[in-house]
């Protein structure tokens, strides 16, 4: 695709300080969204996958360190003031939250909610153009114009989750990070977001960050897709192909974990995700590959491209001249006690 990314992320760094030193929740990620286009971001719970989101944004608890960069339409975010930041999150930049409820001021009826939003980025826009605005999104979610003036615990769990998108896109950001936006609702309100972000792409060209650890929403929704392990995203590419084809052994293994109709025996992955304070060395998958060869837990694996285009680090795609002698023969897990006791 030739059409300008609309935000390109480079080496992005986050870091936590604790007192037994720093998490590296997201060490050293790159990739690009373009216009219209959807990049879903997988992973299990603990790879940095809301941080990354969280990051991109500048939404970082205090505390957290970035590095690297960020650029959202010829403007560098990171190091950018918050002030400034805080102008461009709703208007350009949006975020869509898990839990619509705790988001949404009980208190305050839908109207007023979309009123504060407008008129903290266009102070000067008038009450009847905030309704016509905030009555035309909601009615592209599936909410009617009756419901305008209706308080948050007069909505299901589903139409409440709409409003949230509603909100977040009221003001047509180019950008916008959905975390987990379905994983508290049944299947078929999911089916119905999931639908209406496919419209959201398709009719202003939002371009979407979609993060969840659902496998099928990705297939459904995402033209491509990135795999996050231990703060690094491991495969990236074209969703059909990746899922098809996976390059690396992490995003084989979870979507054998996957269950679907046709499963007959349940699979899981051996163990967890690592403690990112300390990681593992080298592959930081290796203690739990089914593939680790003798290179792995000695040197960290670089990005190669396969033959189809995805970008992949694994040393199972080389590149060959990288690998010591004697690098590719199967690591013996032995081997790895002893270096650990050693
Ligand atoms: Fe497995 Fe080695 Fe590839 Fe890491 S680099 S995923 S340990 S084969």
């Amino acid at each position: 695709m030739n059409v300008e990314p609309v935000i390109s992320v480079r080496d992005l760094r986050v870091w936590y300080g604790t007192e037994r030193g720093p998490v590296r929740a997201v060490d050293g990620v790159s990739f690009d969204v373009r216009p219209g286009e959807t990049l879903g971001l997988v992973g299990e719970s603990g790879c940095g996958k809301s941080t990354l989101g969280r990051g991109v944004l500048g939404l970082l608890p205090t505390g957290a360190a970035t590095d690297g960069s960020v650029r959202f339409n010829d403007r560098e975010l990171v190091g950018m003031r918050q002030q400034e930041l805080r102008s461009l999150r709703g208007a350009e930049l949006g975020l869509i939250f898990q839990e619509p409820m705790t988001r949404l001021n009980p208190l305050m009826r839908i109207s007023e909610h979309f009123a504060e939003t407008l008129r903290a980025h266009e102070p000067g826009v008038s009450g009847k153009e905030i309704d016509v605005r905030s009555i035309d999104t909601l009615r592209r979610m599936g909410i009617p114009p009756t419901r305008y003036r209706h308080y948050p615990h007069e909505f299901s769990g589903g139409m409440r989750q709409r409003i949230m998108i509603s909100l977040a896109l009221v003001l047509r950001p180019a950008f916008v990070v959905a975390d987990e936006p379905t994983t508290a609702l049944d299947v078929l309100v999911e089916a119905q977001i999931l639908s209406i972000l496919h419209d959201l792409k398709k009719n202003f060209d939002t371009a979407l960050l979609l993060i969840t650890h659902n496998l099928g929403i990705v297939a459904e929704a995402c033209e491509r897709v990135a795999v996050m392990y231990a703060g690094r995203i491991v495969e990236e590419g074209d969703a059909r192909q990746v899922f098809s084809e996976p390059a690396h052994p992490y995003t084989r293994e979870l979507l054998r974990s996957t269950i679907s109709l046709s499963t007959t025996a349940l699979h899981y992955i051996p163990g967890a995700p690592p403690d990112l304070v300390e990681p593992p060395s080298g592959c930081r998958f290796h203690p739990r590959c089914p593939d680790a060869m003798r290179v792995c837990p000695l040197i960290e694996p670089v990005e190669v491209r396969t033959p189809t285009g995805e970008r992949v680090e694994c040393w199972l795609h080389g590149p060959a001249e990288l690998i010591p002698p004697g690098g590719t023969a199967p690591l013996q897990r032995q081997e790895l006690a002893s270096a650990d006791e050693a």
